[in-house]
């Protein structure tokens, strides 16, 4: 397994630089500051960074896209590893359902029709988007798969999810959280 780019504590003390949304209306996962603490393998591979002159666009740092299930898509090489072993789906090239410049998926609605098997990537400039964040069951599998450790799964992380969405609420004991005032 590569080492992990993304670190445990990487959200503490952070806010979100924007979100993508689910088309549902209901789910969305957050996009964090970019990760000054890797080297950013994608800018280092030479089959991105053609696939970024193909489309003549700007190879721009992106941040972190999901918060319980972390894709660091300054790390991310579309390998595709993730898709390959996830089994409910998590993630789409997010190329295949929008094709348009990676930083201005920010505050956009994604349907979650884009295509999800490993070699499906519209080319290596694409993504892995984890767009159904929330049906993720912690098997922990696209972790360890990821070539390049760009993956971080960690529940726990849901804390700042929902403080970023204003959704917190602290859990006391074992009784219900809505419980009291
Ligand atoms: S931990 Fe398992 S279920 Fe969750 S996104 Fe990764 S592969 Fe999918």
């Amino acid at each position: 397994m590569a080492d992990l780019v993304i670190s445990e504590d990487y959200f503490a003390e952070k806010e979100p630089t924007g979100k993508t949304s689910h088309g549902d209306g209901e789910n969305f996962h957050w996009i964090w500051p970019v990760n000054t603490g890797n080297d950013g393998a994608a800018f280092s591979d030479d089959e991105v960074k053609a696939a970024y002159a193909d489309h003549g666009e700007e190879q721009v740092p992106l941040g972190i896209h999901g918060t319980t299930v972390a894709v660091d898509w300054d790390s991310c090489i579309a390998a595709g590893s993730c898709m390959s072993v996830c089994p409910v789906q998590t993630f789409q090239w997010y190329r295949t359902e929008q094709d348009i410049p990676a930083a201005d998926v920010v505050g956009k609605t994604f349907e979650g029709t884009g295509l999800t098997e490993q070699d499906e990537r519209l080319d290596k400039s694409d993504k892995s988007m984890p767009i159904r964040e929330h049906d993720c069951t912690v098997c922990m599998a696209c972790q360890e798969a990821c070539p390049t450790g760009a993956i971080l799964i960690e529940q726990a992380n849901a804390e700042f999810h929902e403080k970023a969405a204003g959704t917190y609420v602290k859990m006391e004991g074992s009784g219900n959280p809505h419980a009291h005032d």
